[in-house]
């Protein structure tokens, strides 16, 4: 059996263990300490706006919070991006509100402005009141349509809590993604840009919000020298070994995300000769993914094969791909909730599949990535020419 190759593994840089040692050292093995303010920080000046950062035990976690200070709560009604992984929903549940779910648009595969604009209007007209908040989520890494989002948002006075847990390293006109709303979180899971073997932070843009997280980060506690409580508060803080991790690994983020970069620009010049299959790319110089996954759509008409006909060779050969996020709408869970929508999100998960693009993965792993593709494609390219002749002359 071929080597397995994984979809998103993290690497490691070798400088975490010195962290993780100096906090056993120092007796820092608890839930604060030196790293978690020293990851804080580092993350910070790499985002480099005048943002606070809270290290918390996950991505979902931050949003929660994030929702939470946004005064989200039962009866209310939160906008999220339809296209994206679950965590993004969760969170409006967990206070009690409902998602409405709006669709992507074709350029960024990311919330559409003009249905958001739709959506808003016709909620107002439906329920009387505006929605409370606006999670666009910046899907693969690659930025939303952020300026269009952020005046529609003023112009309702809805505020954004921008989903950025993919997105580390990723610019907006030159900005980096997580630094546009009024609150955004990341993710450290383990096969995110950067890994703390879990974890997230939320993106805060004021030091007293920052405060009010950790307040409520650590079972809300009251400033007195007794343990009193006056809210309902959650076991949210990452911890010092957690951050530990994250601190090596932002020694060497700006090389994960270079690589990253470098293997999407190998998938490009491999792919984009295949007839019938399409590189998911940045649409225009104003958006700089970190193509946290490279991702392909598959035209089944023209390549002979279906992307889960691809998945399934990948799977035999030791490659580990995956399908696309299957839109909030679609899913069972979220079946009642009402949806804006153009059938973007359904056709980009019916076409779509991720490659391997772990910033580990070496070019000979690439090649191999590439050679399955290739050979699928030209297995298939009899029944492709032929299917062709027989709708030229009219056959069914
Ligand atoms: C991973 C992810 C999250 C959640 O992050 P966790 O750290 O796994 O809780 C949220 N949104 C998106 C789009 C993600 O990919």
């Amino acid at each position: 059996m071929n080597k397995k190759i994984w979809l998103s593994l993290a690497r490691m840089t070798g400088h975490e263990q010195g962290f993780i040692n100096e906090a056993f050292d120092t007796n820092w093995v608890v839930p604060l300490g030196p790293n978690v303010n020293g990851f804080e920080q580092d993350l910070e000046l790499y985002l480099n706006e005048n943002v606070h950062v809270v290290a918390l035990s996950s991505g979902t976690a931050a949003i929660h919070l994030g929702l939470l200070q946004l005064g989200v709560g039962p009866g209310d009604e939160v906008i999220c991006q339809s296209f994206t992984f679950v965590a993004s929903a969760n969170p409006i549940r967990y206070l009690g509100a409902s998602p409405v779910f709006i669709d992507s648009e074709i350029e960024t595969w990311n919330m559409s402005p003009d249905l958001l604009r739709i959506a808003i209007k016709d909620r107002i007209k439906l329920t009387g009141k505006k929605p409370k908040a606006i999670i666009p989520v910046h899907l693969y890494g690659m930025p939303a349509r952020m300026d269009e989002i952020m005046a529609i948002a003023n112009e309702y006075g809805i505020p954004v809590l921008e989903d950025a847990a993919e997105a580390l390293g990723s610019e907006y006109k030159g900005r980096k993604c997580g630094t546009f709303g009024k609150f955004a979180c990341l993710s450290f899971n383990g096969n995110k840009m950067i890994t703390t073997s879990g974890g997230g932070a939320l993106i805060c843009r004021t030091e007293e919000e920052a405060e009010t997280t950790l307040y409520y980060a650590t079972q809300a506690r009251d400033d007195t020298h007794y343990y009193q409580h006056s809210n309902i508060g959650y076991n949210y803080r990452m911890s010092n070994i957690c951050a530990g991790i994250g601190r090596g690994q932002m020694i060497e983020v700006e090389q994960f995300v270079s690589r990253r970069r470098a293997i999407h620009d190998f998938y490009m010049k491999e792919l984009s000769l295949i007839d019938g299959i399409t590189v998911f790319d940045n649409p225009s110089s104003d958006f700089n993914s970190n193509h946290w996954l490279t991702c392909i759509l598959i035209d089944s008409e023209v390549t002979g094969f279906t992307n889960k006909d691809l998945f399934l060779k990948m799977k035999e050969e030791n490659i580990e791909t995956r399908p696309l996020w299957k839109a909030m709408h679609m899913q069972p869970v979220f079946e009642d909730a009402p949806f804006y929508g153009d059938g973007t999100s359904s056709d980009l998960f019916r076409k779509g599949l991720c490659l391997p693009s772990g910033a580990s993965l070496s070019d000979w792993d690439l090649r191999r990535v590439v050679g399955v593709i290739k050979d699928l494609a030209r297995y298939n390219a009899p029944i492709r020419s032929s299917s062709k002749i027989e709708k030229e002359i009219g056959v069914s």
